[in-house]
Parts: C-alpha cells; structure tokens; sequence
C-alpha cells in the first residue's frame, strides 16, 4: 500500500485496507523450510499524520496464522493482532557528509514522493510472530520410535518418559 507523502498532513487520517501476504509468505520461507504462512490478506487499520517533514504511523495488525508445529509437524491456525508505531523520516542526502547519530541510525526513511507500508507491516507482522511454531504449549509432539502423533494416540513402544538418557534422545529427534 503507497501513500502519497503530499497527502499526508498535520491532522491525522485514518486507513483500513487488506495487505496482500504473497511477499510476506516469500520472505517467511527459509532454506525452504516454512514456519508460518498467511493463508488470507492482513488486515491493516493506520491513523498517519505528519510533524513537519516526519511521519507518524499507528496502527493495527490484524491476520490469520497457519504454523507447522516444530514437534508434531501438524498445521494449526491462529489470530495474529499487533499494534505498531512508525515514525519516517526523510533519507538524508549522504553527499552532505552528514554524521548521523547511533538514534538518527535507528530511524525509518523515506524518499521521493511515496511511502509503501508494505515493507512496515510485513517488518511488524514478523516481529509479532512467535520464535518458534508450537500448537500448543504442552504439545508432546511425536513418538521418537514409531512416528505416531502423540496428541492424538499413545503408542505401544516402552519409551519411558521417566529415564533422563531417554528424554535428551527424544529431545535431539525433536529439537531439529
Ligand atoms: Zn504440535
Ligand atoms: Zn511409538
């Protein structure tokens, strides 16, 4: 989504639009390994303003997340709902010489005469998301020797959850 940089003024407005997720479901694969995927648009509300040559953006996030458990490999669906703020300011012009502070660092830039929020809602969706993909909490994941989903059946191999050296094996099947 482009916004105008001329449109936007000292009296703040308001935005509600539906963000494609195609570039977003690209930028979450990685080594073709995928955690999440958005399987439907985001929903993105902004209020934006500017003060002077900054822009202010504060918002919401609103999606449906498909994850794939780390442990027991299952799809699950969950709401995904952020709230972000954003200040732009303009790129400076580094033929100038400027010195920037470590702060001035930090900020976001614009330049020209649009700024996409796209790549700011995609930055804040990612942010949002969880480290890893769980379905659950207590998620126990798959049986080590016969490969059943553990949530769903008990199996009938002698894996005791009680010996320690057990467990680690366990543990590096899963962890990976
Ligand atoms: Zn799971
Ligand atoms: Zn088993």
């Amino acid at each position: 989504m482009k916004l105008n940089v001329h449109q936007i003024e000292e009296s703040a407005k308001q935005l509600t639009y539906e963000e494609p997720t195609e570039p977003l479901n690209a930028r979450l694969v990685h080594g073709g390994v995928c955690d999440f995927e958005f399987p439907a648009k985001a929903t993105v509300r902004v209020d934006y303003y500017r003060a002077g040559l900054e822009l202010f953006f504060h918002g919401k996030i609103e999606g449906t997340v498909v994850g794939h458990c780390a442990r027991c490999l299952e799809d699950y669906t969950f709401s995904l709902a952020t709230n972000f703020d954003v200040v732009l300011i303009p790129k400076p012009d580094l033929r100038e010489h400027v010195e920037l502070t470590a702060d001035e660092l930090d900020l976001s830039y614009y330049s020209g005469d649009q700024v996409d929020l796209t790549p700011l809602v995609d930055e804040q969706i990612i942010l949002a998301l969880p480290t890893r993909p769980l379905c659950g909490e207590n998620c126990k994941g798959l049986c080590p020797s016969c490969g059943a989903n553990l949530n769903q059946a008990t199996c009938n191999c002698t894996v005791s959850t009680g010996n320690p050296r057990l467990a680690v094996l366990r543990e590096l099947k899963i962890g990976h």
